[in-house]
């Protein structure tokens, strides 16, 4: 199977097809663009919604030498589905799974002492040295280290080292508006974190990586590349934001579809309230169809009455609210036939919305469109096979 289109809609509720060809076509794209560097695939959050462990698998075959999470719980069931990648996680809070992490070769993020205290002690009783990434606030001001304090950490980590307890094998930062280009901050942020690492190499760091680019930065700004960059959004095929391009400017293809299949399609007279307060009336008389999935499996409920979703050919909207399990389209009178595919977003050559149209439509961005899409919603793998 390599269309989309050619896929048999199975007769489920709702399904979220990911498309694992698309996936691979896309770090394969990363990797051109990003040439030089090494590719970690950020699979946190269970690959943005797309499912973890099968989007791991595709993204290494596809040439990602390294995995990245935000937990260490993310981290180690990858290792424990058998992914023996490179992986990094960075997400730590006092008394997190240290051990467990160095036990299977995991590498950590430190952003302050506190964390290097731990992992240090967690080393000791372990018998075995923690791989340690020291991250920088080169201008985020979320986690990382702050210029004034970096001095104290790279002294500990080399003391740490220097004991045999932490291997310092890399040091890195993370951009706050790369997706929106000629911002001041990246230019101030480059030359920080450019200072940062200069001192920490001076001190005697010797790194394997140095990384601060994620999917805008990868695509758009070569100069951020450094040895590895860290794509997630657009891994799965998402534009980190319309201003800098579509998935298509930059070779990428959406990785999952979501669809439904219609439970009801029902004539309406002219004046007839539509689902949770009546935000919706009939203008006249119509057939609804409605689509059974809600604010339950992630469809949000500021998409009420203003959702896109490709019914029968045509683009309808969300009449009136968006309720936990469902939410109803007007069909202008068409009768397609119950269980007909109503497609909520996908790659658009269809003619479908994309998860852009849904962001655009809620007031967020295309990261929580399909990062939301719940665990009620079954995936469907598609194109498994290395062939695509
Ligand atoms: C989520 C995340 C990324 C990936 O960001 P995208 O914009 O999805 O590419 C990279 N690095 C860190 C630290 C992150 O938290």
């Amino acid at each position: 199977m390599s269309e989309t289109g050619a896929v048999p809609t199975a007769p489920l509720r709702a399904r979220a097809e990911i498309d694992l060809g698309a996936l691979r076509a896309n770090v394969r794209a990363l990797r051109a663009r990003a040439s030089g560097a090494a590719v970690m695939a950020v699979v946190k959050s269970d690959a943005y919604g797309h499912g973890a462990v099968p989007c791991a698998r595709a993204a290494v075959e596809a040439g990602a030498t390294w995995l990245g999470t935000a937990t260490p719980e993310e981290a180690l069931a990858l290792r424990a589905a058998g992914l023996d990648t490179r992986m990094l996680c960075w997400l730590w809070v006092p008394g997190g799974p240290w051990r467990q992490a160095i036990e299977a070769g995991i590498d950590v993020s430190l952003s302050g002492m506190w964390a290097l205290r731990e992992v240090t002690e967690a080393a000791r009783s372990a018998g075995t040295p923690a791989r340690v990434q020291l991250k920088a606030d080169t201008g985020l001001g979320r986690n990382g280290c702050q210029p004034a304090d970096w001095p104290e950490l790279v002294a500990g980590a080399l003391r740490a080292e220097a004991e045999g307890l932490v291997r310092v094998t890399g040091l890195w930062s993370h951009f706050a508006c790369a997706d929106e280009p000629g911002h001041p901050s990246i230019a101030a942020q480059l030359t920080r974190f450019r200072e940062m690492v200069a001192y920490a190499e001076q001190q005697g760091v010797r790194p394997e990586v140095r990384h601060i680019a994620n999917s805008p930065a990868t695509l758009a700004l070569p100069e951020t590349h450094f040895d590895l960059v860290r794509p997630g959004i657009a891994t799965y095929g998402v534009s980190p934001s319309p201003e800098i391009g579509t998935p298509a400017d930059f070779g990428l293809r959406p990785v999952m579809t979501l669809s439904a299949s219609l439970a009801l399609v029902k004539h309406v007279p002219a004046g007839h309230g539509v689902s949770y307060g009546h935000h919706y009336v009939t203008p006249g008389a119509t057939t609804l169809g409605l689509v059974p999935v809600g604010y339950a499996d992630g469809v949000p409920r500021h998409a009420s009455g203003t959702g896109p979703v490709l019914v029968d050919g045509k683009w309808r909207t969300v009449a009136g609210r968006v309720a936990m399990d469902q939410f109803v389209v007007d069909l202008g009178g068409d009768e397609p036939p119950v269980g007909a595919e109503a497609v909520l977003f996908g790659p658009g050559d269809r003619g479908e919305p994309t998860a852009e149209d849904w962001a655009q439509a809620c007031g967020t961005i295309a990261y929580e469109i399909v990062t939301r899409i719940g665990t009620r919603v079954p995936r469907v793998y598609v194109n498994g096979e290395q062939a695509g």
